[in-house]
């Protein structure tokens, strides 16, 4: 037996009901999909407003592509850096109420720059147990010492600020959880940081959009300031239906993250067309209230819908709403007996959600109507009664 036997270790994920597949989709994004040539229900998708294929995202793209061509052509401090791309710097500056703000190819990216741009060997990181892969990756790569705290567990986070000496200390959480859809104390954590001199920095991919006035998201929902979240983080690939992040707060933040980003400095910029479709979908997620009420509805239909058939729903408000399965194998039966009956809903288990605690992350759309929820509600009931 060779060290690199990757068939067995293939089989050992396999056997644990954790082997994952992709599926293929052969149309645009929506509420209806063709998935492996069937027409499904789609309730697993981030595209919160559905804004990824509307008609006026799309002309953007299309009059950008015209415009700049596809390729960027290089690194944003080479010769990649548009007008398009510093125009939407500052309109995400300006939505976020923030001095400034810069534009990274990935969310992923963004966490992992920003983090290893800010502590270093010397500082401290502490994050939230069930913060992003993305954030916890940031804080291993960046050679500070790191520690989680329990989830929303403000008083143990207190104890291990105040048991810290590091130089600086780095307090980062997701705004609202992604695998649980819950909000992180966002008041509480403010206080705690400001009290020992840290920073906090909040990664905002699921509130922007859908929470706050004109879905300025988590820290607008808590009317927190600049002051009160130094680092916010926002993904372009969810509400707003593109790709791409940024990272929005004080110039010298912004100025720190340029200079210093390794996943800002050294890759290539978003083709500037995506930026020009990203400013199309910006307006509108301003603009279109009806959607963020829209969605509104449609949660509230299932959540009254989800409690009535005794399904476990959980105290999430917003659009991830969870049920909880437990068992991995389970979760991926019920996944697939929803796909029988065209209603996809993606069963998330671990090592994205902690061990023992594999999921149905059912997600909704500005774009589902209250039948495509009766449907859900429907093949849910049917399903969940065959497992038991
Ligand atoms: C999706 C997500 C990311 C990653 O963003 P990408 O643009 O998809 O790389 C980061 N943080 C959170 C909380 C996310 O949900």
């Amino acid at each position: 037996m060779t060290a690199f036997d990757l068939g067995r270790e293939l089989n050992a994920c396999r056997k644990a009901g954790l082997y994952r597949h992709r599926r293929v989709i052969d149309s645009a994004q929506g509420v209806a999909l063709t998935v492996d040539g069937q027409r499904v229900i789609n309730f697993c998708s981030n595209d919160y407003l559905g804004l990824a294929n509307d008609s006026a995202v799309v002309a953007a793209f299309n009059a950008g592509a015209s415009q700049y061509g596809v390729g960027s052509g290089s690194a944003h401090l080479v010769c990649g850096h548009s007008r398009v791309h510093h125009q939407l710097e500052d309109a995400l500056a300006d939505f976020t109420g923030r001095d400034r703000a810069v534009l990274f190819s990935t969310g992923y990216m963004a966490n992992i720059g920003c983090i290893s741009a800010l502590v270093g060997a010397g500082d401290r990181v502490f994050e939230d147990r069930l913060n992003h892969a993305s954030l916890l990756d940031g804080a291993r790569l960046s050679g500070a010492r790191f520690k989680r705290y329990r989830h929303g567990d403000i008083e143990q986070l207190q104890c291990f600020l105040a048991a810290s000496s590091g130089a600086k200390k780095l307090v980062v959480t997701d705004g609202v959880f992604s695998m649980d859809g819950d909000l992180a104390p966002l008041p509480e954590l403010v206080r705690a940081t400001q009290a020992s001199e840290a920073w906090l920095m909040v990664d905002d991919a699921h509130g922007l959009g859908v929470l706050g006035a004109q879905g300025r998201g988590v820290v607008e929902h808590h009317k927190l300031s600049q002051e009160d979240v130094p680092v916010l983080i926002g993904t372009l690939g969810k509400s707003f239906g593109t790709a791409g992040a940024f990272v929005a707060g004080s110039e010298a933040l912004v100025e720190t993250i340029i200079q210093k980003a390794r996943s800002y400095i050294y890759t290539t910029a978003l083709p500037p067309a995506l930026a020009a479709a990203t400013l199309a979908s910006l307006q509108l997620l301003v603009s279109d209230d009806w959607r963020r009420e829209k969605l509104r509805e449609r949660i509230q239909q299932f959540r009254s819908g989800a409690r009535q058939l005794g399904l476990p729903v959980t105290d999430s408000e917003t659009a991830i709403q969870p049920l909880l399965v437990g068992d991995s194998h389970q979760a991926m039966r019920l996944s697939d007996a929803l796909l029988t009956e065209a209603i996809w809903v993606s069963a998330i288990r671990p090592p994205t959600v902690p061990l023992g605690s594999a999921r149905l992350r059912v997600t909704f759309s500005a774009l589902h109507e209250a039948h495509h929820v009766d449907r859900l509600l429907c093949v849910l009931d049917k399903a969940w009664s065959q497992l038991s």
